[in-house]
């Protein structure tokens, strides 16, 4: 995998490689699972998207989102991605018999083209899926970007059942006041509070702080990026919601899926 800062000395030409990527379809989908805290059961996954260019190997999606942004392509590859992962949520519920869901990233852009209400619906009703199948993620910064616009549509999801929640949450600006501007559904506590939780007195403090307003604002919450078992046992006393991190499951494709439901790989 590239993990060098495409900006770098010798830069990679990104934009080709989207392009390519885009046009030769190199892009791939995997899940990562999010159990529930209550009954340790799988609740649904993240989709994640992954770029893997036959000249320059697995590209990760920090380093060529930016860029797909940047150029607009994201539009394009926002709309594939929501049709492949609610595509293969189809087969998981059919496969798994659960009413499992898809969290989908959407980045900023996508919400100022202004399709994505009408994109995602239409794809959930070709899908045949109902609403509460689809959670959407966006990030604090997407929410201040044009928060008219992006308040309309939020209404029209929520009127409509799809659940809006913020990622990477305390990473960002001014996440108290878009607690209290935009019906969010749920908050995903950003992994680098879930590191330090039981090293850290300061990051301990900052999650049961973010688990507690959480609780009495009546949302979700699910915990990203847990590694340990110590840090699950915190955050299960906690009162978090949901798991998710390479301890239960790292973003699988979809043929791998199945373990996550056969197996119980729930540690508490
Ligand atoms: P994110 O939305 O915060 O996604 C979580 C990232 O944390 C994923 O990285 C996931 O693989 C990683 N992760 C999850 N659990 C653990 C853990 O226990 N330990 C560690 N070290 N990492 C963990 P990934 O897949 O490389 O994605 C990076 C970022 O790229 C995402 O951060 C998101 O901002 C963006 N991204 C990924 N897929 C999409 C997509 O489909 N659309 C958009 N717009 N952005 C995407
Ligand atoms: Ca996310
Ligand atoms: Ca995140």
């Amino acid at each position: 995998m590239n993990t060098q800062p495409i900006t770098s000395a010798a830069p990679l030409p990104i934009l080709d490689i989207i392009k390519e990527a885009l046009a030769k379809q190199h892009y791939q989908m995997v899940y990562q699972p999010q159990f529930g805290f209550a009954d340790g059961r799988l609740k649904g996954f993240e989709a994640l998207v992954r770029c893997q260019s036959p000249r320059f190997g697995m590209i990760s999606p920090a380093d060529f989102i930016p860029f797909a942004e940047e150029s607009g392509d994201i539009i394009e590859l926002g709309h594939w991605i929501t049709r492949q992962s609610l595509l293969d949520l189809k087969n998981l519920r059919e496969l798994s018999g659960l009413p499992l869901y898809m969290s989908i990233n959407i980045s900023p852009c996508q919400f100022q083209a202004g399709d994505v209400y009408e994109h995602v619906m239409k794809t959930l009703m070709d899908m045949n899926l109902p609403a509460s199948a689809v959670k959407l993620e966006l990030t604090e910064t997407a929410l201040i970007q044009n928060p008219s616009m992006i308040g309309r549509t939020f209404k029209a999801f929520q009127r409509d059942g799809v659940q809006v929640w913020l990622d990477d949450f305390g990473t960002g600006f001014a996440s108290l006041n878009l607690l209290r501007e935009f019906k969010i559904d749920g908050l995903k506590i950003d992994k680098s509070f879930v590191d330090g939780l039981h090293t850290s007195d300061d990051d301990f403090t900052i999650c049961s702080a973010i688990i507690a307003m959480a609780q009495r604002l009546g949302l979700n919450i699910v915990a990203e990026g847990v590694e340990t078992e110590p840090q699950m046992h915190i955050l299960s006393q906690l009162g978090c919601n949901s798991v998710q991190g390479y301890l239960t499951g790292r973003p699988t494709p979809l043929d791998e899926c199945s373990h996550f439901w056969l197996e119980n790989r729930f540690i508490n």
